[in-house]
């Protein structure tokens, strides 16, 4: 269609200003790929690769045209090919390979948490460059122990464990646990699960992405129970199994079953199972991950479930559904873009004056939480399962957002 309405939703078109860094100019330089034999043009890796894949076009989009699908087929592609030219995405690549092994994961975390206890965190952001200083800010601090998925056989709904969720997130996934068994669910975790694929897939890694698939396929089996995620990126992903593997024949039908158990966990909670109070008034920001609104349509369970814990009172703030700028991997790939959607993120949460921002997406958290932090404010940052578990959290002195 070309019709260009998406353009102003874009946030790399807002910010960099060029048509070819916007969807319209992105599946412009698809075509003109697929229709080229032989390596793409370095300067179209670059634009494909300046995508943050936020899919807000997709919501903008009249034509229903499916940007996330394009892109990862595009990225694919470009892989596949092997083109010249694409540094970032060779990084990007290296960058997957770490934050999607939990052993790895786990020592980095480790290690995150010891330098945050000797107070280097707070010495390098006084003599670190800026951008050093600005990336160091997003090391994941473990939020308690690990979780540990641990399978049942009477489980009625299986959790997604997730890498950086499993890590850094414990207590949240704990807490995840703990409202669906509050809910009357018996909750299990299969042993054998492993990362979703979903920044494979952005990195145009596709066939590790259908091999983590097939291996989850296997691990949550067939049947009816719901698969309950509670990260944003992972859940849009884990929906996509059907198409990712549409062409494998002894996969398809079962990834297609698996796709339509998905669930986030505000989908599978009711305000009823989130009833609290909190004694005291808290202005709280829901933060909508692009991947939840944009990916999944979720845009309105995550806030009822809020408004059930009496003393929350919900803030709007300015372009609610603009990319906060973690998208993945990309804060680490495209520092400067991202940074400064996280800068415009945070000055638009400052104005609404909130205690609390929520979110339901790791990579959000640690973006805004980073972000809050160099802009000297202690508004904490809370997942919204934790919230919604301990309300208390959105309030207190030893929050998560002092992990
Ligand atoms: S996915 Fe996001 S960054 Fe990429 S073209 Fe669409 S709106 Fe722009
Ligand atoms: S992606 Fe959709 S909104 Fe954007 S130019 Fe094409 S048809 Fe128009």
């Amino acid at each position: 269609m070309s019709c260009g309405l998406c353009l102003n939703d874009c946030p790399t078109y807002r910010i960099i200003g060029d048509e070819a860094d916007s969807p319209r100019g992105r599946i412009h330089l698809v075509r003109e790929m697929l229709a080229t034999p032989g390596a793409p043009k370095a300067s179209t890796v670059e634009h494909l690769e300046a995508c943050l894949v936020c899919r807000a076009c997709e919501t903008a989009c009249p034509s229903l045209v499916p940007f996330g699908r394009i892109m990862e087929g595009a990225r694919e592609e470009i892989a596949d090919r092997r083109a010249p030219g694409g540094p970032r995405g060779r990084i990007r690549a290296a960058l997957v390979d770490v934050v999607t092994r939990p052993r790895l994961l786990r020592v980095l975390s480790s290690l995150a948490s010891l330098y945050d206890r000797i107070g280097m965190r707070a010495l390098a952001r006084r003599v670190l460059p800026r951008r050093l200083a600005e990336m160091q800010s997003l090391l994941p601090l473990p939020e308690g122990a690990p979780y540990r998925p641990r399978g049942r056989s009477d489980a009625d709904v299986q959790l997604v464990a997730g890498c950086v969720m499993a890590v850094a997130f414990g207590e949240t996934q704990r807490a995840t646990a703990r409202l669906l068994e509050g809910a009357g669910r018996s909750v299990g975790s299969p042993e054998a699960q492993v990362c979703c694929g979903a920044l494979h897939a952005h990195a145009g890694l596709g066939q590790r992405a259908r091999e983590l698939a097939r291996s989850n396929i296997e691990a949550f089996g067939d049947g009816e129970r719901p698969i309950v995620v509670t990260a944003a990126g992972c859940g849009a992903h884990l929906r996509a199994y059907g198409h990712l593997l549409r062409d494998d024949p002894g996969y398809a039908d079962r990834a297609s079953r698996f796709a339509a158990r998905v669930r986030d966990a505000s989908e599978v909670l009711a305000p009823a199972d989130a009833r609290r109070s909190l004694g005291r008034p808290v202005r709280v920001v829901y933060q909508d991950a692009c991947h939840l609104a944009h990916g999944q349509g979720i845009r309105r369970q995550p806030r009822d479930l809020l408004r059930a814990i009496d003393g929350v009172e919900l803030v709007a703030i300015a372009d609610p559904e603009r990319c906060c700028g973690s998208a993945g991997i990309y804060n680490l790939t495209h520092p400067e873009v991202a940074t400064q959607l996280q800068r415009q993120k945070v000055a638009a949460i400052l104005a609404a004056r909130p205690d609390a921002v929520v979110s339901a997406n790791p990579g959000c958290i640690l973006q805004i939480q980073g972000g809050l932090r160099a802009a000297g404010s202690d508004v904490r940052v809370v997942h919204l399962m934790r919230a919604l578990d301990d309300p208390a959290s959105l309030s207190k002195g030893a929050s998560p957002s002092k992990r």
